[in-house]
Order: C-alpha cells, then structure tokens, then sequence
C-alpha cells in the first residue's frame, strides 16, 4: 500500500554488508527523515492489539523504536541485549547463526510474572534473533502475544516461524 511505499523509499539496501553476498536494508536513512520516522511509528502503533505492559527492544536498532512505541501503548521499556552489556544478574539464550552461535540476554528481575510484552526490532530475516528473545522473555514468566518490525524478509521464513510459536507479527515493509 501507499504507506509501505513510502517507508520502502527511504530504506536503501547496502549490497555487500556485512560480508560478501550480503544486500543489507540500511533504515538509518529512513531515520533521518522526520515525515518517515514519525509514519514507520505511528503505523507500526496502531497495528498493536494490545494491551502491553512492556516492549522489548532487540540491541540495536530495535533500541530506536521500543521507546517511540512505549510512549504511544502507555508501557515501559525492556531491553534485550547482546550478553555481557547489562550490568545486573541476568538470564541469556542461545541461538544459531549462519557460522556459530550468540547469546542475547536480561536482567532477569525485569518483567512481573504474566507481564504482556510486544517485541521489536527493525527486521526480521531467519528469525532467530526474534525466537531467542521470545524463548528469554516466556523464561522470565512473561507472555509475549505480538511482535512487530520496520521490515520482514519472508523468503528466510522468520515471521512465519514467530507466527507458528503463537505470536502475532506486525511489519511495515516486505
Ligand atoms: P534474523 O535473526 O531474523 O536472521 O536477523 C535479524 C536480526 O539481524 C535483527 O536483529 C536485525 O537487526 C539484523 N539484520 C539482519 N539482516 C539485516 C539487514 O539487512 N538490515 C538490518 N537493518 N538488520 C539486519
């Protein structure tokens, strides 16, 4: 639709990045224009069915848009990080990528049992970065009913992986 095309042509793709191969969806573009941020925000609120108590950000870029999202859904921040960054005791979770494995991880005192949390990164690809912090936030007891991104790639299958673990995915553009 008009709104997917509009967001569409501010994201640019960076071909070879990170590695050879590779054609990665730069968003900082779409960041730096204010009509683009504010509609990629405001769009991607108004598909939360909601309610939520907290969104959680995926480091880094998921960090841009939990708090925007936060303020319009009347929840806090919970951020998901790459292990070793948060300063408290923690919980982590592994998961594979295309040559070994990471390990994303929070503060395990972070959400109350049964908390409603809406996950958010800027893309989705493999979506294995996305299963891991689900596995992490159900772990710590809270539920995670819907999760939203600026851009899915559906050929890697991510969001359809997410669908099929009983989540409700949101994105802006495929
Ligand atoms: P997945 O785990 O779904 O395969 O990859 C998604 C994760 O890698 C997200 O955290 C996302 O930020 C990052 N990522 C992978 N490919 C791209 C890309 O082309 N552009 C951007 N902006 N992020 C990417």
């Amino acid at each position: 639709d008009d709104t997917a095309a509009r967001l569409a042509a501010l994201i640019r793709t960076i071909p070879d990045f990170p590695k050879p191969g590779i054609q990665f969806r730069d968003i900082t573009t779409l960041l730096l224009d204010p009509d683009g941020l504010r509609l990629a925000v405001e769009t991607m609120a108004a598909k939360i069915a909601g309610p939520i108590d907290l969104v959680a950000g995926i480091e880094a870029r998921g960090f841009v848009f939990a708090p925007a999202l936060a303020l319009r859904l009347g929840a806090g921040v919970l951020l998901i990080r790459k292990d070793g960054k948060l300063p408290g005791a923690t919980i982590a979770e592994d998961y594979a990528l295309e040559y070994g494995t990471d390990r994303i991880a929070m503060h395990a005192d972070a959400c109350a049992p049964g908390a409603r949390v809406l996950l958010v990164d800027d893309l989705i690809a493999t979506g294995g970065t996305a299963r891991a912090a689900v596995r992490l936030i159900r772990k710590a007891g809270a539920v995670v009913s819907e999760a939203a991104f600026v851009i899915d790639l559906p050929d890697l299958g991510g969001a359809a992986a997410l669908a099929g673990d009983g989540i409700a995915v949101h994105a802006l553009v495929a």
